[in-house]
């Protein structure tokens, strides 16, 4: 209708006044920490137009900024006057947030206490996918004999082609963030004819495997639970299912089968893999299986690579994607089945901005997708086997290993009876049972491993003349010595400097110790006692790129390397035949500390461990030096009996209260001015309301009470597993308000009590 015409409706008249319509107005929920949508008005010229739709992807104005939003559901407040809303900026053309992530979003905000705009932000993670593609220009390595011989090759200029020569299909923007170099050094490479630029719609999707793929011949107990969960898929609705079963026993096998099935589904799958960056053999396994690579999403891709698999994953063009627990927030179009390997690794918990736990969220979302989820382990978490138990979740068994190869035999070496012998040249830490069957596994031509889960050379360094300890000048820490670096270095916050050669304290000079062991120091004693043995180290801090582990990788499998000296990236889920000896040089290591879940991590850990020795025809053995051999960790592992471990652990924690029998919220309160965070805290403590079946404790130095240069206090809401924490947090906490320089975090379901 044109607007100022006179329209007849019957024998009356209406005069349509010479003013411009009310655009519509719309809900929209932007990646700020905010609450509830803000209501803005339809773009410029959209009057008339197609209304627009919850879930479609906006840029609105805030503040001084363009961020993007989603078109949310629900009636924008009228009440607010017109000329007071701004107007959306652009419309995405990218398909819909739909309504199953909306609600997810919804959900995971309720659940964690985090402002929704949060949730949204770690679904929108991607600004520069969200830019239109088309007709923006691309740069790749240049043909070599364009490049003028006088070119020099700078430092800068260095870095950008390093980038290059990973990938093409970079934007200029993404390359000169990624290199650290100005706009001018890429132009000036383009000039030289180093790198080129060209024009190209970018190709968004990932190949599809192939329809004629085969797996191998199941055994019977492995064909029974791919069955089921074949069967699980093709019906479409949720099922939680543990795939419980040994390492080696084919996990991985069987849910490669119910991938499979969803493929055959034209359905997307997500595999949860902990620290993905790490597990290049998973990559070529599965590549072997499917005859392509997957989608992979981690914290290391290239931005270029982040944006396609965003892309393809929203449009559909990426049918498996396997990550790390951020890639449950992306944008799938039609996900059919979601596993979580490894479903009892802590590392699934986020700590840092949103605190949620992707394990769990990931059933969540399963049940919006009305998908089966497969959470896969050797040693299910308590919780997982509770919801078994009490019929939340289903459970397959697979017994055995694969082929027949046996579980290792656990012994336990008694460090109070068998001391480690000191070496000419300091301390030891391997004692003589574990020193002879090292000798006799490598004498046999086979691989031995050490294990012990610290990063360094020592944990702590000591005067020796007055007892000062080297501590983090911004955390509760000591300083960890790193001597292939000879730097000292905080594991907290990366802070880092030189060995003194004083004592900071007392002046004396060379009087600084090292105390305790480390990867490092391990690999010290073991060059000392078996100087033919060649060694590998295989830490967090030397595998610094996922090329560097997988050519450690090679060489153990190759047998380039007799001894390999570990922390805990090793548990992982490598397969080496020939290794038949672990050797864990303190087992006891990470029972202290004040965690709920110490000995479970304890057993689980070990169990992974262990799980590396003898998995080929060779029998394996693992020899766990401790100090407490009657503990029930110790105990249930030499007896190789892991439900006898939960049992004693489930009691325990149902004895205490704890999860999963209770429930807990962690509430942290940081700042930087001690005194003002103490006020606050006590305020807080002041507030508590009573409320049954729930106590508040705290407030409490934090064990880290000093964190990257902030003071931190911590409060703990344990409830009755029927009375929901979020609901006593909020009641207790929505009328404080806390200065602007303190914060306050509320973590659901905590996992570290630091
Ligand atoms: P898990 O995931 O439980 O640790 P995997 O699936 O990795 O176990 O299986 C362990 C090893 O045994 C792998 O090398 C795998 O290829 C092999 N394997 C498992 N099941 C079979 C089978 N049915 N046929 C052939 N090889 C198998
Ligand atoms: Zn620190
Ligand atoms: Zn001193």
């Amino acid at each position: 209708m044109k607007l100022g015409t006179v329209v007849g409706i019957g024998d009356d008249l209406m005069l349509f006044e010479e003013t411009v319509p009310e655009l519509c107005r719309y809900r929209v929920q932007v990646i700020l920490p905010v609450e509830g949508p803000y209501d803005y008005l339809a773009p410029e010229g959209s009057a008339g137009g197609k209304p627009l739709q919850p879930g479609q992807i906006v840029m609105v104005p805030i503040g001084k900024r363009i961020l993007p939003g989603v078109i949310w559901d629900g009636e924008p407040d009228t009440s607010v006057p017109y000329g007071k809303l701004r107007q959306i900026e652009e419309i995405s053309d990218l398909p819909l947030i739909n309504d199953e992530l909306r609600q997810f979003i919804e959900w995971v905000a309720a659940y964690t206490l985090f402002p929704r705009g949060s949730v949204l932000k770690m679904v929108l993670s991607v600004p520069q996918a969200l830019e239109s593609v088309a007709g923006q220009k691309l740069y790749r390595q240049g043909l070599s004999d364009a490049v003028d011989q006088s070119f020099r090759i700078t430092a800068a200029r260095q870095k950008v082609l390093d980038l290059l020569a990973e990938s093409g299909g970079w934007t200029g923007a993404d390359l000169a963030r990624e290199a650290g170099v100005s706009n001018s050094v890429i132009k000036g490479l383009e000039q030289a004819g180093v790198v080129e630029g060209y024009f190209e719609v970018p190709d968004f999707s990932f190949p599809l495997p192939p329809a004629d793929i085969k797996g191998p011949d199941l055994s019977e107990d492995q064909r029974a639970a791919a069955d089921d969960l074949i069967s699980k898929v093709r019906a479409g609705n949720f099922a939680a299912v543990v795939l419980d079963g040994v390492t080696g026993s084919g996990k991985t096998e069987v849910y490669f089968e119910a991938i499979e099935a969803a493929l055959g589904e034209g359905q997307q799958i997500l595999v949860l893999l902990p620290e993905i960056a790490l597990s290049s053999q998973w990559l070529d396994r599965f590549e072997q299986r499917f005859a392509v690579r997957p989608a992979e999403w981690h914290s290391e891709l290239t931005p270029a690579l982040r944006r396609k698999t965003w892309r393809a994953v929203s449009e559909g063009k990426a049918s498996v994607v396997v990550g790390a627990r951020s890639s449950l927030f992306l944008p799938y179009e039609k996900l059919g089945l979601i596993i979580v390997d490894e479903e009892h690794e802590a590392s699934f918990k986020q700590e840092e901005g949103v605190c949620y736990h992707a394990r769990d969220m990931a059933v969540v979302r399963a049940k919006g997708c009305g998908c089966p989820v497969v959470l896969a382990s050797a040693t299910p978490a308590l919780e997982t086997m509770v919801n078994v138990q009490n019929g939340r979740y289903e459970r397959l068994v697979l017994s055995g290993r694969h082929g027949g190869a046996g579980m290792p035999d656990v012994e336990l070496v008694d460090l109070r009876f068998d001391k480690p012998e000191r070496l000419d040249s300091g301390q030891g830490w391997l004692s003589q049972a574990l020193r002879g069957a090292i000798r006799q596994t490598l004498e046999a031509g086979e691989q031995a491993m050490l294990f012990l889960n610290r990063r360094g050379y020592a944990p702590l360094t000591l005067c020796r003349t007055c007892g000062h300890r080297l501590q983090c000048p911004h955390c509760t820490a000591w300083l960890v010595e790193h001597r292939r670096f000879s730097r000292l270095q905080c594991h907290h916050c990366g802070y880092n400097t030189r060995l003194p050669d004083s004592c900071p304290s007392c002046d004396s000079e060379g009087s600084l110790v090292p105390c305790g062991p480390g990867v490092e120091r391990i690999v010290e004693e073991a060059k000392k006692l078996f100087p033919d043995a060649r060694i590998g180290l295989m830490a967090s801090d030397t595998l610094t790129s996922p090329a560097a582990t997988r050519e450690m990788v090679e060489r153990i499998e190759k047998r380039e390397v007799d001894l390999l000296v570990g922390t805990q990236v090793v548990a992982k889920g490598y397969h080496f035949p020939y290794l038949t000896l672990v050797g864990v040089v303190d087992a006891d290591l990470g029972l202290f500390g004040g965690d709920l879940r110490a000995a479970e991590r304890t057993f689980q850990l070990l169990h992974q461990v262990a799980g590396r020795a003898g998995r080929a025809e060779h029998k394996g053995r693992v020899i766990l030096q401790t100090s407490d051999p009657q503990h029930p960790v110790m105990q249930t592992l030499k007896a190789g009996d892991r439900d006898k471990f939960l049992e004693i652990e489930a009691e325990t924690r149902s004895r205490g209260g704890l999860p999963p029998f209770g429930r807990l919220a962690a509430v942290i309160v940081s700042g930087p001015d001690e005194a003002e965070l103490d006020n606050f805290c006590a305020t807080m403590a002041r507030a508590i309301p009573t409320i049954d079946g729930a106590r508040i404790l705290g407030p409490a130095p934090a064990p880290l009470s000093l964190l990257r240069g902030k003071y931190r206090r911590r409060f703990l809401v344990m409830t009755r597993r029927s009375v929901a924490p979020q609901a006593v947090a909020r009641s207790w906490l929505q009328g404080l308000k806390s200065p602007s320089r303190v914060r306050v975090v509320v973590d659901i379901d905590p996992y570290s009590f630091l």
